[in-house]
């Protein structure tokens, strides 16, 4: 897709219940486009009274629609609409998603609103396949379980991928029957609200789909404790996943999906069936989105007889990236979300830097356009296991690179002690390959490859504090439904 005039994109600034957009608020939030530093709109911050009137609004959408009770495959196909007119609309989507986020438009248009789409197709397809089970009773019972939406699902969602992150919460919530709120990132709020419209105008229900706008302290909070919302799926940060939890617990025990963050390794053998095609795919596994990726492969393990030559290649595939803003066409590195997490990147670097750990590549911010944040692709050897920028998440484009010499030594650097969201192995031995993968706490292993397929029957989520409970798959559709017993008793 062309590149665009970010000036010339029509954007909506409001919250959105009961099929109509909202304007009011308790207060504004200043929302900057990542990719020159402008702010470019004004967030409406929804107060408890807001959340509360929406999430009512679906509760009553939710009772009174035939959403929850329709035959399934009619939901199914209001879903797949309203997937279809995402494709259709991908221009609008596109510009709008990068305009406001650091996805480029070129990516957004031919992954982010696919996949999106294609997402919620998946969940569509769900929504007649799980009903329930006949229990093995005595022959004159019947005994039952009948699966049941919730009804109002609250989601909160992070910024790194607006619309993909959000439709892995709402999709899956609305296959299933629920009325769902969801709440966006106040960095990137805007482009949900058309998919919120479009939902609409594939025959969604009014009210089935709302959403409510604003910080996580005042809105976020207020959705988490709405005695009404009977369950809540948040995908953010460890920190914030743990104070939604305790939300939860406090406000009647709701059960609470938790899709967090992680610091995963990537383990390169010596015997990686194709080691340029390997460079590359280690190199884009903590490049893509500038590295503002759940998973990003953000720790390089590599056997000591290829290391050096390896990260040569690496860094030369890091300098072939040119950054540049969202909307225009020719940028292959995204900018970092705003000025003060680029800073935190830094300080990540520099600190280790000075624990002696040393930059190989990159270490440096890029003046690109305004006040945009741009961080070179880093690459920083000499670490140890007890540096921040081995321990703790980063959330930008920077690889950690340690050396080993043998399978053991290789999965005793890849256990995290906090983190087990996904890990990355190349190997030609097979044998090998499945040894460490059994031995790696993650919730997901790619061998000879790095990053999610279209299979999306293919869970993701977390192991240790990287999560609690699963996006995408079977599992994902289960989550949104509780599943009630009956038991019939017919003896004469
Ligand atoms: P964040 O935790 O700062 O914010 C996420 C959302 O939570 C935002 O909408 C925010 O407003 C809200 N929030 C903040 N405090 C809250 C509170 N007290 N109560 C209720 N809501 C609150 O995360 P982020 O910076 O937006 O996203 C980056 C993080 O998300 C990274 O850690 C990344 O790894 C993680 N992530 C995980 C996955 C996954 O699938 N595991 C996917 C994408 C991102």
């Amino acid at each position: 897709m062309e590149g665009f005039d970010p000036n010339q994109v029509d954007v909506r600034t409001a919250h959105f219940i009961h099929g109509r957009l909202v304007e009011e608020g308790v207060g504004e939030v200043p929302v900057e486009r990542p990719s020159d530093g402008q702010v470019y709109a004004a967030l409406p911050v929804a107060g408890a009274d807001l959340v509360d009137r929406a999430v009512q609004d679906a509760s009553q959408a939710f009772k009174a629609s035939d959403w929850s009770r329709c035959a399934p495959r009619e939901r199914a196909r209001i879903l797949r609409r309203w997937a279809d007119m995402i494709e259709a609309d991908v221009q609008t989507l596109a510009r709008l998603e990068a305009v406001g986020s650091t996805r480029p438009v070129k990516d957004a248009a031919a992954w982010d609103v696919p996949f999106t789409a294609d997402g919620i197709r998946f969940f569509a397809e769900w929504a007649d396949k799980i009903g329930g089970d006949v229990a093995a009773t005595r022959s004159d019972n019947l005994g039952m379980t009948i699966a049941e939406p919730y009804g109002v699902v609250g989601a909160i969602a992070p910024w790194n991928l607006p619309l993909v992150m959000a439709s892995w919460k709402v999709a899956p919530a609305l296959a299933a029957g629920n009325a769902v709120v969801l709440k966006p990132s106040e960095l990137t709020p805007f482009s949900v609200l058309r998919l919120a419209e479009l939902a609409v105008a594939a025959g969604v229900p009014k009210g089935i789909f709302n959403i409510v706008q604003g910080d996580g302290r005042t809105t976020g909070d207020a959705l988490c404790r709405h005695p009404q919302v009977a369950k809540m799926t948040f995908t953010g940060s460890t920190r914030t996943g743990a104070a939604i939890m305790a939300a939860c617990a406090e406000s009647g025990t709701k059960p609470v999906t938790l899709e967090l963050g992680g610091k995963s390794p990537q383990i390169v053998f010596a015997d990686a069936p194709d080691l340029e095609k390997t460079v590359r795919t280690v190199a884009r596994a903590i490049t893509l989105n500038a590295g503002q990726v759940c998973v990003a492969g953000s720790r390089l393990i590599v056997q000591r007889s290829i290391a050096e030559r390896f990260i040569e290649r690496l860094a030369a595939v890091f300098a072939e990236l040119q950054a540049g803003p969202t909307w225009d066409s020719g940028a292959s590195l995204s900018p970092i979300i705003n000025r003060r997490e680029m800073q935190r990147i830094d300080g990540i670097v520099q600190r280790g830097v000075a624990a002696g750990a040393e930059i190989v590549a990159g270490g440096r911010a890029i003046p690109v356009v305004g006040a945009g944040a741009y961080y070179q692709p880093t690459i920083l050897t000499r670490v140890d296991s007890a540096m921040d920028a081995v321990k703790n998440e980063i959330f930008g484009p920077v690889i950690t690179v340690q050396v080993f010499d043998d399978e053991d030594q290789a999965l005793a650097l890849a256990d995290h002690p906090d983190y087990g969201l996904a890990a990355g192995i190349h190997t030609a031995d097979i044998g090998r390959a499945m040894r460490l993968a059994r031995g790696i706490e993650a919730g997901t292993v790619w061998i000879n490859r790095y990053g999610r397929s279209s299979d999306y029957v293919i869970p993701t989520g977390g192991y240790k504090r990287s999560g609690i409970g699963k996006d995408l798959g079977r599992q994902a559709f289960e989550a949104n439904l509780h599943f009630k017993s009956v038991l019939v008793d017919f003896a004469a």
